[in-house]
């Protein structure tokens, strides 16, 4: 295809993913990410004006930055609110009186339709306005300022080995695309720049990734240093230098730890919970052993996976899944286990399958079943494990499947709906065991739930398990 640089191409692509979501706000996906990304956007802009912010979205035509140059008025808040809902059309007068010079004439230059129409994402960098692959690409290629030095610390970035949404988390944090409230200040969103926990300083990335006290700590009780010079260094600058001299810790680890950080403080910020240095460099550590665990990635040359059973991170509950059938009977079977990040066992369970078609469609019984069970037992974060890899990545898919199993499929997305967190995970057999014994036990006619409990023919086996 004659692309300079994969690296563009990959961001490029995963930004048709963001559009597809974008694009259609009722899937699952969609629903999850949406409130998230629809904040930080920068390449796109609205057509409509329902839903349109007039101060933080991206709406008037003719100017690079797209925003509202004039100070906030009380009472205004969407789009909307700048016409006349009878007449459909703009507020003059209104408009003239709030607005500078630059921003009314921007405004009053958009056509209004006669009847309202719904709200449109439209991609800047088309004609049609619809994203493409080769014009995000092109967008970054012209951005690209980038030096021989800056390259290889993306080259770090794209290859570590941690989830997607990380390292997306961590590229945007090197471009400044994240909420700071040095940002939002800028955008005069906040009325104040400073940083929260601290509220000291000025929340600018180097101040939240870096100087601000716990995160100090935090890199300090993960073993991360660096010499004084570099901690005056620019954030990119700096993160460069951590990537580049990774001492006795990993990639990975400054990664995750970044990740961490921002994760943390939103969640002192709008839930009010603080964070424990402890409990963060915990968290981190756990993350870091987990991806390379439960995804059998291997940095060296692949060898067999033999993979332990792991159990959830704190707060999630870990739901194994697994299906046997006798074909020749048309029967199969679920088995499922629910697990603590202790290793505790919270509940199990062996059921028979109304019938048997396939044996995906078997795998995706006992995922059902399972998770049917773990809801009604309460559990509200949750990992589903099993070792069909087909099946995960169908529950992992945001496109509508169109297999045999579509129907399960499509109620076991609508099941986890209910909760606020289900991830979809694949475990290698040797990380299924337990619920591989319990589906194998309903072909010997053990059948029944069972609570906080496990029954006495795998109790063996669920012992193996325990980390
Ligand atoms: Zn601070």
């Amino acid at each position: 295809m004659g692309f300079r640089d994969l690296s563009k191409f990959n961001i490029a692509m995963l930004a048709k993913q963001a559009w597809r979501i974008l694009q259609n706000p009722e899937s699952l996906l969609s629903r999850v990410f949406r409130a998230r990304i629809i904040r930080e956007r920068s390449e796109m802009e609205h057509r409509g004006g329902t839903h349109v912010l007039i101060w933080e979205d991206f709406w008037l035509p003719g100017r690079e930055s797209r925003l509202v140059d004039s100070p906030r008025v009380g009472g205004l808040f969407t789009v909307n609110d700048l016409m006349n809902q009878n007449s459909r059309e703009w507020n003059v007068q209104l408009i003239r009186q709030h607005f500078n010079q630059q921003d009314s004439t921007a405004i009053l230059s958009i056509p209004l339709t006669a009847s309202p129409l719904h709200d449109k994402l439209v991609w800047r960098g088309e004609r049609t306005g619809l994203y493409t692959v080769r014009s995000g690409y092109r967008m970054l290629l012209n951005n690209n300022q980038a030096t021989i030095e800056d390259k290889q610390t993306y080259k770090l970035l794209w290859s570590a080995e941690c989830p997607s949404k990380v390292r997306i988390f961590t590229w945007k944090s090197i471009w400044n695309y994240i909420p700071t409230f040095q940002n939002l200040h800028r955008k005069r969103i906040s009325p104040n720049a400073r940083c929260a926990r601290c509220n000291s300083q000025t929340e600018s990335l180097e101040h939240v990734f870096r100087e601000c006290l716990f995160s100090q700590q935090l890199w300090h009780c993960l073993g991360v240093t660096w010499p004084a010079v570099v901690g005056s260094l620019t954030y990119f600058e700096w993160l460069s230098w951590l990537f580049k001299h990774t001492g006795g810790h990993s990639i990975e680890l400054v990664i995750y730890t970044v990740w961490a950080i921002w994760h943390s403080r939103n969640k002192y910020i709008h839930e009010g919970k603080i964070s424990t240095v402890i409990g963060t460099t915990d968290f981190i550590r756990g993350c870091v052993i987990e991806y390379k665990d439960t995804l059998g990635v291997c940095s060296g040359p692949r060898v067999i996976e033999v993979v332990h059973w792991s159990p959830p991170l704190a707060g999630f509950f870990k739901i194994n899944v697994d299906a046997s059938c006798v074909p020749a009977e048309h029967k199969a079977f679920s088995g499922f286990l629910i697990r603590d990040e202790n290793g505790q066992v919270m509940g199990s369970g062996i059921l028979p399958q109304p019938t048997y078609i396939s044996v995906l469609q078997a795998e995706a019984w006992a995922a059902k079943q399972g998770v049917e069970f773990a809801i009604e037992l309460g559990f509200q974060c949750l990992i589903l494990e099993s070792d069909s890899r087909t099946l995960i990545t169908k529950l992992q898919a945001t496109m509508d499947d169109s297999s045999e199993i579509r129907i399960i499929i499509a109620d076991i997305k609508s099941l986890v709906q209910q909760i606020p967190c289900c991830r979809f995970v694949f475990s290698p057999r040797s990380g299924n065991k337990s619920a591989h014994s319990l589906a194998a036990f309903g072909k010997e006619g053990v059948e029944g739930l069972w609570i906080e409990d496990v029954p006495n023919q795998v109790l063996h086996v669920v012992e193996a398990d325990r980390p």
